[in-house]
Parts: structure tokens; C-alpha cells; sequence
């Protein structure tokens, strides 16, 4: 291997971590202690507490907590009952922002709950509760996201929303839905226009046989309170001797959904960047560009902590930023890097990996269902790095966003194994004297935006172009 010039230090980042259990105890004491740091609630602002005390112990600068208002949700009970062709009672979960309801109604099977599915049936929506899985990504290809299947619900004219776990486990799926005003945020513009709740794979597919017998019908009853909140980002730097000004960003969102620990989304993920941010604070003064770590708050609820920061902070100080939703997950060594569409970067990653004998898959394709989005849309280059478990042979998010997400599924050398590409990643961008990318225009942006089928919901919903805040 080439002296890269900086070969000693990543021998101390690799030493430091792979000689330490402080990534795989802080991740155990988030979910074992904290519980599921749902966006809004106590336990996400203790879990903020938490991890802003572990990046003053890890001898970070500027530590701190960046507050922000946002609309929470708290869950009480849900109930569906099949009243037709046969009855049948079913175990559901309200998905968070769902409304109190109680509705009697025609149920429609709306295939993979796609555009062209919705289209196909329009003139039956209207009026009936539909059904379909939450998400359909089967390795290799992409399916529609469940917010995506819900607008669609919404305009097509239904009135509730039965989403399918895409894996068997008799687990029920979770995730947020938007809410019914898109420029506002308070919690009466936040909560959801239509009730969506979340069933199991088991009782999904039931209700689709039970289906075939003829026309079905049902009860179904949601009982939840939106309610006006404050979320935090947790922040720390290792200030830049050189270039101060011009940032490196690292981070995951520490935010879960409720009926979980939140263990491999992202509670991984956000341990990945801090454990990277402990390896890397050995060179305090040493780093030519600012290495700065967040943790994101409230990423479930519609990524309202990376809006904030993305908005707060000055776009053109940003060399890279690096998401690190599903990071630290798997048994290491699947790690893969998803750039936003930014095809002068693609040679930059391939050569590192060819460089350190270190195999890791880099795509690119621009996708707006995780935090590295809101620094999309602002045209600073970016990229979201995570790491596949494929142990349970699970299609889309697997264990993410039911109640299976637990520390038990997390491996402490996935997590070393991340963190330590995550550190030499950010290392390199740190030191390295040019970058291949620069900041995009608007007009650039808004072009790959349309391109991307994203332009329109963005500026109906006032995100583009952006606004700077204070
Ligand atoms: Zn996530």
C-alpha cells in the first residue's frame, strides 16, 4: 500500500477502534436505557443529553445541542376489524401523525400500492380504505416509498391506508406520514390527512385471501394526539487548522420509531459517526478542513432535524456531507456508498477503495427519504453511506421500522467496521488539498430534481428553493 500521507494516522484511527467496545455500550445503553428516542418525546431528549455528554468525553470542540420546534405524536390504541366477506379481528399499529378515526368502509387492494396500480383503479379509490404493502424494494430494484403510496391514496380520494410488512415475523410495519398542510409546521399542519395504520406480513396476506371471497369491509378505529414539541441535533467539530471554514459532515439520525429500540435505524448509524468522531479527535489541531459529527433528530418524522441544519448553517462552508442512515449494521464488510448524483465523485470513492484494498459498493442515484436530502436540495455534494444485514435473507428496510429493530441485531465488529471506513473516509476529505466536487447551482439542482420526478412536491411544499434561516 502506497504512503497516502497520512498512513500513521489511520493507524492510530483503525488501533483505537478496533480495540474498543465504546461504540457497541454507548448503542446498548441507547436502547437498553433510553429506549426508542422518538422524535419529540423524552426519551429523544435524553437521548440527545446522552450523546452530546459522550462527544464532550471524546474531547470534541464545539459540542452542542442545536433545538428546534417540531410537532410530535403520541400513539393510543388502534383497532381493525374485517367485516366483510367473513369477520376477522387484526393487530395493527397507528403510523406516527396518524389522526383519531373511526371509519367504516370499503377496502380496496391496491396491488404494490405504485403510481400505475393507483391509476389502473382510480375511479374505485374514492371513498374506500385501501391496502397494500408499506414497501416493495426487492434487492436490486426500487420500489415506491410509503409516503409516495400515500399522496397518491390521499389524491386519488381514499380514506385510510392499511400498509403490509414486506417480511414475514409476524411484525407489525411502522413509519411516518405527511402531514395535511405541506408548508406548515405546527401540529395541526402536521397531522395526517387520512388514518394509516401497519399490519403484519401474516395478517396482510389473510385479509388479501379473505379478500378473494368477495367484497370486503372494515372497522377501523385510531386513537392519537399530535401535539406541539422541540427536537435537538447533538453536534461536535474537530476545528480545521488549515481551512476552518470548509466542512466535512458525518452523522445518522439517533431518532426511532416508538414500537422499537431503534437498535439498527438509525441508532447505528448515529454510533458510527460518533465512534468515527472519537477516533478522529486524536488529531485535534492536526486536521487541515473542520470534521464536524451530528446526530440528527426527528429523521422518522420527516427529516426535520437535517431540514433545520441544512437550513441554519452556511451551504457553501460544506465540502462533503456524509449520511450514515444504516451505517454500523451486518457483520461488516457490506458496506456501500449511495452519492446523490454526483458522477465526478464516483472515481474519487472507487479509487480509495482500490487504494486501501478495501472493498466497498459505490452507487449513485439521488433518492429523498433520508437526511443527506435537505443538503441535496442545496446543491452541497453528499452522499448517504450504510452497511447491509443481510443475515435473515430480508427485503427492504428487514428489521427497520418494526418492533424486531433491537440491540440484539447489531454486531460490534459491523459497527467497528463502519466506523472505521466512515474515519479514513472523512480523514481523507479532511487532508486531501482538492476536492472532486463543488457546490451545485439552483439551477442545477432544480434540473436534477426534475429529473429525479422530485421538483414539484418541492416547491409545493415551499422546500425549493431553499431559504436560508438564521
Ligand atoms: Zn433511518
Amino acid at each position: 500500500m502506497a504512503d497516502n500521507g497520512f498512513r500513521e494516522m489511520e493507524r492510530t484511527i483503525i488501533g483505537n477502534i478496533w480495540t474498543s467496545n465504546e461504540a457497541y455500550d454507548t448503542l446498548r445503553e441507547m436502547c437498553d436505557d433510553i429506549g426508542h428516542r422518538f422524535g419529540g418525546s423524552e426519551s429523544e431528549h435524553k437521548g440527545a443529553e446522552f450523546i452530546k455528554k459522550k462527544l464532550e468525553s471524546y474531547g470534541l470542540e464545539n459540542v452542542r445541542l442545536e433545538e428546534f420546534p417540531m410537532a410530535s405524536w403520541e400513539r393510543g390504541e388502534a383497532s381493525l376489524k374485517l367485516t366483510a366477506p367473513v369477520e376477522r379481528d387484526f393487530s395493527c399499529v397507528a403510523l406516527p401523525y396518524c389522526p383519531s378515526a373511526d371509519l367504516n368502509a370499503e377496502l380496496l387492494h391496491v396491488g404494490d400500492g405504485e403510481l400505475a396500480d393507483f391509476e389502473r383503479v382510480a375511479d374505485q379509490v374514492p371513498g374506500k380504505i385501501v391496502i397494500s404493502a408499506s414497501e416493495t424494494n426487492r434487492p436490486g430494484e426500487r420500489g415506491s416509498h410509503r409516503i409516495d403510496k400515500y399522496n397518491w391514496a390521499v389524491e386519488h380520494g381514499a380514506i385510510g391506508y392499511i400498509y403490509i410488512n414486506q417480511n414475514p415475523g409476524l411484525l407489525h410495519i411502522t413509519g411516518s406520514i405527511p402531514g395535511r398542510d405541506p408548508n406548515g409546521e405546527g401540529a395541526a399542519a402536521r397531522e395526517a390527512p387520512i388514518p394509516a395504520v401497519g399490519v403484519s406480513w401474516e395478517s396482510g396476506s389473510m385479509i388479501l385471501r379473505l379478500l378473494e371471497r368477495g367484497v370486503g369491509k372494515v372497522e377501523l378505529k385510531t386513537n392519537n394526539r399530535t401535539y406541539d414539541s422541540k427536537s435537538f441535533n447533538v453536534i461536535g467539530e474537530i476545528v480545521g487548522t488549515e481551512k476552518p471554514n470548509e466542512v466535512v459532515l458525518m452523522g445518522g439520525h439517533f431518532d426511532g420509531h416508538d414500537i422499537a429500540q431503534g437498535a439498527g435505524d438509525d441508532g447505528a448509524g448515529a454510533v458510527t459517526g460518533m465512534e468515527a468522531a472519537r477516533a478522529l479527535a486524536a488529531f485535534k489541531g492536526k486536521l487541515k478542513r473542520t470534521v464536524r459529527v451530528i446526530c440528527f433528530g426527528s429523521e422518522e418524522l420527516g427529516l426535520i432535524g437535517a431540514w433545520r441544519h441544512a437550513a441554519t448553517t452556511d451551504p457553501d462552508s460544506y465540502v462533503f456531507v456524509m449520511n450514515l442512515d444504516g451505517a454500523g449494521r451486518g457483520q461488516g464488510g457490506q458496506e456501500q456508498l449511495n452519492l446523490s448524483g454526483w458522477d465526478e465523485l464516483l472515481p474519487y470513492f472507487e479509487e480509495f477503495g482500490r487504494e486501501h484494498h478495501y472493498d466497498f459498493t459505490v452507487r449513485n442515484q439521488l433518492n429523498s427519504h433520508s437526511d443527506h436530502f435537505p443538503f441535496a436540495v442545496r446543491g452541497i455534494p453528499n452522499g448517504t453511506l450504510n452497511a447491509r444485514d443481510t443475515s435473515a435473507g430480508m427485503i427492504g428496510r428487514g428489521w427497520g421500522h418494526t418492533e424486531a429493530d433491537t440491540f440484539d441485531k447489531i454486531n460490534p465488529r459491523g459497527l467497528q467496521m463502519s466506523a472505521v471506513l466512515v474515519a479514513r473516509l472523512m480523514l481523507k476529505m479532511a487532508q486531501d488539498d482538492a476536492f472532486p466536487a463543488k457546490r451545485r447551482s439552483v439551477d442545477e439542482v432544480r434540473q436534477q430534481l426534475d429529473e429525479a420526478g422530485l421538483l414539484a412536491r418541492l416547491e409545493s411544499s415551499g422546500r425549493f428553493p431553499p431559504q436560508q434561516q438564521t
